[in-house]
């Protein structure tokens, strides 16, 4: 039996490193357990940048949480020194009354948040890359943009350790137990106490969770860099947007300015791809046919890029809860776990302000943060 903590976070990828920091500022004694290396491309967090923005489509109810998201991310670029969030603004496309912009509208006007409405033909001048047909609507964000998911992982992992976190890395926990008195947790290694814990299992939920009688489901996507080198100048940083365009049968095509240099390509990717999977079974292999498919969706939408060859790809996995939203707050069973988990493919904006709720859940029993939209026992 080793030593005791105050509380122990499992998983430190997107969420859990968020946690742990801001436990561990609030002095106290945490233990940070991860089963691969810091800042790993095995989960959810990882491919160089995921978009930011505020007019948010899924539920207006987002937005103050988004808002409190921005702030904590500029503190975590004071406190580390590292450039973490860009903003590009953020174009989202699609048919007027799709959901991507007929719901970022919504969003934008309940909120105050500064946005235009854009014309096919007013984004085919502004963007010359993107090449929307009549008809497709567009709203642009201000302060959209992108973080750097491994660079944010990573300054949150450095600034737990400065504040006294202790964080193993390679340790996966095989199980884990709650009593009134305490928990414990079991690794390949070794078997840790504490009075609290935080799960934060991203694609694993549904090993470390349960028995929480939530249902996680992971679906497996690719991240693909297209080589556009001849087209560099519409898509550097300062000129193309984050983007998100609803395509036919509510397919989600986005992507980003060459974010890496002109040889370094330019990111798109496309869900939902309904490729069921399990963290554990998750095939790494990125097929040629998937790449037709990605093509498929850049043909007559963004041509230079459905012309170009792909040179990089990598798969990620989404974990969705039964209805699309978060799942975060005190485990069902147990009064002293918290768990966060199922981010339906549009968590990591929010990992900053995740870390935040999560620490006052476990260290004061609340938040003063709306999360009733997240609970974990809406699903009866
Ligand atoms: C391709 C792709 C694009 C995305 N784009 C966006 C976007 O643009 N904007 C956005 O906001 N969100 C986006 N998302 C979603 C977002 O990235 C995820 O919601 C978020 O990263 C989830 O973080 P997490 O901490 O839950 O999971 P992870 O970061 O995967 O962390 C879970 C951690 O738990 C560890 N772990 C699990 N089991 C164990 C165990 N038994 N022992 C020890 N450690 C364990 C894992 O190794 C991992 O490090 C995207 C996701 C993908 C895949």
């Amino acid at each position: 039996m080793g030593q005791v903590y105050d509380v122990i976070v499992i998983g430190l990828g997107g969420m859990g490193s968020a946690a742990a920091y801001q436990l561990a500022k609030r002095g106290r004694k945490v233990l940070g357990l991860e089963q691969f290396g810091p800042a790993h491309d095995q989960g959810s967090s990882h491919g160089g940048s995921r978009i930011i923005r505020q007019a948010y489509y899924e539920d207006p109810a987002y937005v103050p949480l988004i808002l409190r998201a921005y702030e904590l991310w500029r503190e975590l670029e004071r406190e580390s020194g590292r450039k973490l969030l860009t903003i590009t603004g953020g174009l989202m496309l699609g048919e007027a009354g799709s959901e991507v912009v007929a719901g970022s509208l919504a969003s934008a006007q309940q909120h105050g948040l500064p946005h235009e409405r854009l014309s096919a033909e007013m984004i085919r001048k502004r963007f010359p890359a993107l090449q929307p047909p009549a008809g497709v609507a567009g709203i642009y964000e201000v302060n959209a943009g992108y973080l750097h998911p491994e660079n944010c992982v990573e300054a949150y992992l450095d600034q737990a350790l400065a504040h006294g976190a202790t964080l193993r890395f390679y340790e996966t926990v095989t199980g884990w137990k709650a009593t009134a008195r305490g928990v414990t947790v079991q690794t390949a290694s070794s078997s840790y106490t504490a009075a609290r814990l935080v799960v934060c299992p991203g694609p694993w939920a549904s090993s470390l969770l349960h028995d929480m009688g939530v249902e996680h489901r992971v679906e497996r996507v690719a991240q693909f860099w297209f080589d556009a080198q001849d087209f560099y100048y519409q898509f550097r940083p300062s000129q193309f947007p984050v983007f998100l365009w609803e395509v036919e049968n509510g397919v989600k095509l986005y992507g980003f300015p060459a974010l890496d240099g002109r040889a370094a390509g330019v990111k798109v990717a496309y869900y939902p791809t309904r490729d069921w999977t399990t963290a554990e079974g998750l095939d790494r292999n990125v097929r040629q046919e998937e790449v037709m498919v990605m093509r498929n969706y850049l043909q007559g939408r963004i041509p230079s890029l459905a012309s170009a060859d792909c040179i990089r790809t990598i798969t990620c996995m989404h974990t969705f809860s039964p209805d699309g939203h978060f799942v975060v707050g005190h485990h069902p069973r147990h009064a002293n776990v918290v768990v966060a988990s199922g981010f339906s493919a549009h968590g990591f904006k929010f990992a900053s302000v995740i870390g935040e709720i999560v620490a006052d859940l476990s260290v004061a029993g609340e938040t003063r943060h709306p999360v009733a939209l997240f609970s974990p026992r809406r699903f009866g």
